[in-house]
């Protein structure tokens, strides 16, 4: 369907095909069409947990996938594709790609909605100031979030690879992170003042769970933690980004049908708002 005919509202889902900051494997640029296929497949119905049901939903709206050539202003063209998305009062779901696409959405969803709540699921904070020389790497967005002012709240949930500099960061940024070695997930406090942006790194998720991701680190989170999380957590959800599954690592395309889940839930959420 066009972005022409979204309505406010409207949870537009939108693909965006990029790779290039991934500094360890490629492959994450593939997801949108392997993620689409699952929730497609005909093996689970369109129904959230919640109840909110996506089949032939006029509210759940598929803009397709855009391909962002490589380059130095690929950034650009993701604010400006989410821009219109935004533009008609919609609210962006977005399938990575790699994380590093979550700050040009960000700057795209700060200029409409100013700062708004983060909550970052992920076995990385994707804190560092620049690496391996890239300060667009994706292990860097959420240092771009945060020096641009685009998060009121920034929660982390799931964290497991925090160094001596990844601790700096997060102290200097006042990022909320919980790493997964002390957290009781339904002792977070999801409660969020204003508008919330879910960004959703599939390797938050233990490897048991979803294989299919650049970077296993295991002792991760399952899917019904990240799922209790989001049924919980209060305030009204203008977006979300699911980031980071390499369908090239995938088994059985368990791994599809674990971002398809959350993808289920998190519209839910948004179409409840
Ligand atoms: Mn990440
Ligand atoms: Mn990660």
């Amino acid at each position: 369907m066009s972005i022409e005919t979204l309505c406010k509202n409207d949870v537009a889902l939108i693909g965006i095909m990029s790779d290039e900051n991934s500094s360890f494997l490629r492959g994450a640029a593939a997801a949108p069409g392997f993620i689409r296929d699952a929730l497609h497949c005909g093996s689970a119905n369109l129904c959230s947990e919640l109840g909110v049901d996506l089949a032939g939903n006029p509210h759940f709206v598929d803009v397709g996938d855009r391909k962002i050539a490589r380059g130095s202003d690929n950034f650009l063209s993701i604010e400006s594709e989410i821009s219109t998305v935004l533009a008609k009062g919609a609210l962006p779901l977005v399938l990575g790609g790699d994380h590093s696409i979550s700050y040009p959405v960000l700057r795209a969803v700060h200029r409409f909605h100013g700062p708004v709540n983060i909550l970052h699921f992920d076995a990385h904070p994707d804190l560092y100031d620049e690496f391996e020389g890239n300060p667009h790497s994706h292990a860097s967005p959420f240092a771009r979030i945060m020096e641009n002012g685009f998060a009121r709240r920034l929660v982390q949930i799931g964290i497991r690879t925090l160094n001596a500099e990844l601790r700096e960061q997060v102290k200097r940024f006042g990022v909320e992170t919980h790493e997964i070695r002390n957290t009781d997930c339904h002792a977070i406090n999801v409660e969020f003042d204003g508008p919330v942006y879910i960004s959703c790194d599939i390797d938050a998720l233990d490897p048991a769970f979803a294989p299919g991701v650049s970077h296993h680190e295991p002792g991760g989170l399952s899917v019904r933690d990240i799922l209790g999380v989001i049924h919980s957590l209060s305030g009204q959800v203008i977006g979300a980004d699911i980031v980071e599954f390499n369908p090239s690592r995938d088994i059985n395309g368990m791994t599809a049908m674990v971002a398809a889940k959350l993808l289920k839930e998190i519209a839910g959420k948004m179409l409840t708002n």
